[in-house]
């Protein structure tokens, strides 16, 4: 049997198991269903279901390697986007390890142009540095620590979502998405009609894009003088954000945590007038009480703490309002986990490596080609190279997935 049609044999048992759940999205007659075929890779769109158990039935016969629905609703789901009538679409966020830098990412993720072969490791180029190309084969790895830091942007992100927004827990409604990250579903009739322009509003929130009191180019044009009457911090929303964050990392921060920031001279009175300077600055807001600790000083501080506090979300995925996403309960053609759900407050405590896995019984033998250390199902497996090793079902279908590891002949 080929590494491919293993895969594929492991996908159709899931699909035709009636103990699997697919949970239906909320108004799936008004939904687009979409899937990309096993062997031809290509993406069938446009599907309308009326009755979930239907669309079901078609998973079972197909078997995709992906599934997916709109985020969107629509009159007419199946019909071309231009006739489909939109209705409204739900408020989503994807945070991929893909987007965050990771100091694992150069270890275990790879890129290669299509084109003109250039290749290199971390974080995968837009456009390719040598012949401009837009296509790659990537190798990647979902490692603890990847997830670990797309598990800290998605608290900072339902942080924002409940304190500033003001959408209750329960609104929430989070995943794993079943490869290296999650997503963040807000269905609430209030977004549904959001257009485009207003989620990027919100987009540019949660990254704290556009902040008043770090645009100088906002501060020249109203004329308004450099000087500690313009730097105020309001106890809400982002001004909050910055303040708390300012405090907290000035309680701790080393001379070399305040040469990260870009500051030299001034990180000597940060340091010798620690105390006043919390006390009298940040929690009394005279910003220029302190000598050698200037308005430009607080300003650098100011846009090192709004770079550890904005979510580094996908922003592409939340302005789309036509985006198709992984559908709930289906696999990652990726790795073999599943999208699964868990509630929000539980973010800290669930394990996708234990909580994502679809494949629970059974081993088989596959001839690895190289794989790091890592944790699933509860069990410490490798590091491998070229060896060949009887293991878990669901860690021999997510090494082949991800192209390291064969069926062993
Ligand atoms: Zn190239
Ligand atoms: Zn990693």
């Amino acid at each position: 049997m080929s590494s491919r049609e293993f895969v594929y044999s492991k996908f159709c048992e899931y699909y035709r198991d009636s103990q699997t759940t697919i949970p239906a999205p909320v108004l799936p007659e008004q939904r687009e269903f979409a899937y990309l075929l096993f062997k031809e890779r290509f993406m069938v769109r446009h599907k309308r279901f009326e009755k979930i158990s239907s669309f079901k039935q078609t998973l079972s016969e197909i078997v995709p390697s992906d599934v997916y629905h709109s985020c969107a609703y629509y009159e007419n789901p199946d019909f071309d986007m231009d006739k489909k009538g939109w209705l409204g679409a739900d408020l989503v966020f994807d945070i991929d390890a893909d987007h965050i830098p990771t100091t694992c990412n150069k270890i275990h993720d790879e890129f290669k142009c299509a084109k003109c072969g250039f290749s290199g490791r971390g974080i995968t180029p837009e456009a390719c540095p040598v012949c401009e190309g837009m296509k790659f084969e990537t190798k990647t790895w979902p490692c603890d620590l990847c997830i670990q830091s797309a598990r800290e942007e998605t608290a900072k992100l339902i942080d924002i979502l409940t304190e500033d927004f003001g959408f209750a827990m329960d609104e929430l409604r989070v995943f794993f998405s079943g490869h290296r990250g999650y997503h963040v579903h807000v269905e609430d009739e209030a977004v549904r009609s959001l257009d485009a322009m207003a989620r990027k509003e919100i987009v540019d929130y949660v990254c704290g894009l556009g902040l008043a009191i770090l645009d100088k180019e906002e501060k020249e044009k109203k004329g308004k003088k450099r000087g500690s009457k313009g730097f105020m911090l309001h106890d809400y929303g982002w001004n909050r954000r910055l303040k708390v964050g300012m405090y907290n990392f000035l309680l701790k921060a080393s001379k070399e945590d305040l040469k990260e920031v870009g500051l030299k001279t001034s990180a000597t009175a940060l340091i010798k007038n620690r105390e006043s300077v919390l006390k009298r600055c940040i929690n009394e807001g005279r910003w220029e009480s302190v000598p050698g600790v200037s308005v430009q000083t607080w300003r650098k501080i100011a846009e090192y703490v709004r770079e550890n506090q904005s979510s580094k979300i996908d922003t592409v995925v939340t302005t789309d309002i036509h985006r198709l996403i992984r559908m709930n309960g289906t696999l990652h053609g990726k790795t073999g986990l599943k999208k699964i759900e868990f509630p929000a407050r539980e973010l800290e405590d669930f394990d996708p490596f234990t909580g994502a896995v679809a494949f629970k019984t059974g081993t088989a033998k596959v001839l690895v080609s190289s794989a790091p250390e890592f944790r699933i199902g509860g069990q410490t497996l490798g590091p491998f190279k070229n060896q060949t090793v009887e293991l878990p079902v669901a860690v021999a279908v997510m090494l082949i997935c991800k192209g390291r590891a064969e069926v062993a002949p």
